[in-house]
């Protein structure tokens, strides 16, 4: 005999209110100061429901009551603003010379900003124990603010798989790294998630939820550090690929005859648009940051053969970015890293080839305005947009 059970389970019934606890949370941080009327009439959950989410949303600190208001009819209403003072979100950054560190609290406001310089090159071993230290400090400093890590994530230049394993990191010299594994045991198992990705998914994540174009849906974001490459957001959400290599655009082929690659290819775009095309030699890291400056100095001069090389390489720019839109169709692509300071010259030619390439007609190319700690603010979203997504801390689940 056959017998089905009918009508929600506890199990569907837990779901369904941790997915209605996190609607409830989205719509305040995108909508704060707003009423539980104000949440009622968006989602669509009646009063009593809201008010019950509300009340386990305020138990959990995630949520706080701010003063009265007129409402529409006269009568006054409580406000609602995001409240998670008693939380932080870590984003790291591992670059080739330096290791950044941010931290926000639930609504995105900075706690801090840590950047030191970093060789990474020597080893993971000893380039770990350097980022386990400063991971340390950020996790003392939020503790002795009493606050509750809610994640850490770390973002890193190279292919990193789905389970967060480093395959390489070329310009750090790194193969097959663990190195999720390495800060939980220099955290001693520090009871919150740690999770790796790539620097430009992690920028991306930063610019959809904090950058000038926050709240776009299909937005790619392109970094200019020693590599190339570019972090991918389609119809809201980031898009990894099946193994999470996707977004290897320093490595399409703009010319066969093109420059040798670090990948041991010709003409990649990274070799005809990387930093190393802009500065005309193999930059040294510790380098490259005087050697911008300077180039920025002499374009500003107006000196010809800087102004000369700056065109170029927003040509090849231009063709790698209209590959991106013809096949995307992006709101915006955003330039990172060094491509800001010289953005100002990189981006007359950028467009001008994409007016002749992309055939839905050109494409909204800007210069990021989040600066160098771009990914480690990332690390941050992605920690926050986990809770969005219902990894709410704290509290226990009020049954109405
Ligand atoms: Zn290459």
């Amino acid at each position: 005999m056959i017998t089905s059970t009918t009508g929600p389970q506890p199990a569907d019934f837990a779901d369904v209110r941790a997915t209605n606890l996190t609607v409830v949370l989205r719509f305040v941080r995108e909508h704060a100061p707003c009423s539980r009327a104000d949440i009622a009439a968006s989602t669509g959950l009646n009063k009593a429901t809201v008010s019950s989410l509300v009340a386990d949303l305020i138990d959990r600190r995630l949520v706080r009551e701010t003063g009265l208001t007129e409402n529409r009819v006269g009568r006054p209403a409580t406000m609602l603003v995001l409240d998670g003072s008693p939380y932080a979100a870590i984003g790291v950054e591992i670059s080739v010379d330096t290791v950044s560190a941010v931290a926000t609290d639930l609504a995105g406001e900075r706690l801090l900003t840590w950047r030191r310089s970093f060789s990474g090159g020597d080893s993971v071993n000893q380039g770990m124990a350097g980022v386990g230290a400063i991971v340390r400090r950020v996790v003392g400093r939020m503790a002795k603010e009493e606050r509750q890590v809610l994640g850490l994530a770390v973002a890193v230049p190279g292919l990193i798989d789905v389970q967060g394993t480093v395959r390489i990191a070329p310009n750090l010299g790194w193969r097959d790294a663990d190195i999720g594994g390495d800060l939980t045991k220099a955290l001693r198992d520090p009871g919150f998630p740690i999770q790796v990705d790539n620097d430009a998914n992690l920028a991306a994540l930063a610019e959809q939820r904090f950058g000038a174009h926050a709240g776009a849906s299909d937005l790619i974001y392109l970094t200019g550090e020693m590599g190339v490459g570019a972090g991918i957001i389609l119809d809201g959400r980031l898009r990894r690929g099946g193994r999470g290599h996707s977004g290897e655009i320093g490595h399409v082929q703009l010319d066969p005859d093109g420059p040798a690659c670090h990948c041991g290819r010709h003409g990649c775009l990274e070799a005809m648009a990387g930093i190393g095309a802009v500065l005309r030699k193999d930059p040294s890291p510790a380098e490259i940051q005087v050697e911008i400056e300077e180039v920025v100095r002499l374009a500003r001069s107006g000196d010809p053969e800087s102004l000369s090389t700056l065109d170029s390489v927003g040509r090849s720019l231009g063709k790698g970015v209209s590959i991106l839109a013809n096949l995307l169709d992006p709101e915006v692509v955003i330039l990172g890293g060094y491509y800001v300071p010289l953005a100002p010259w990189l981006l007359p030619a950028v467009h001008e080839e994409l007016g002749h390439r992309v055939v839905a007609g050109g494409c909204h190319v800007v210069a990021s305005t989040l600066g160098h700690d771009a990914a480690a603010l990332g690390g941050a979203a992605r920690v926050l947009d986990s809770v969005d997504s219902g990894r709410l801390p704290g509290g226990l689940s009020r049954i109405p």
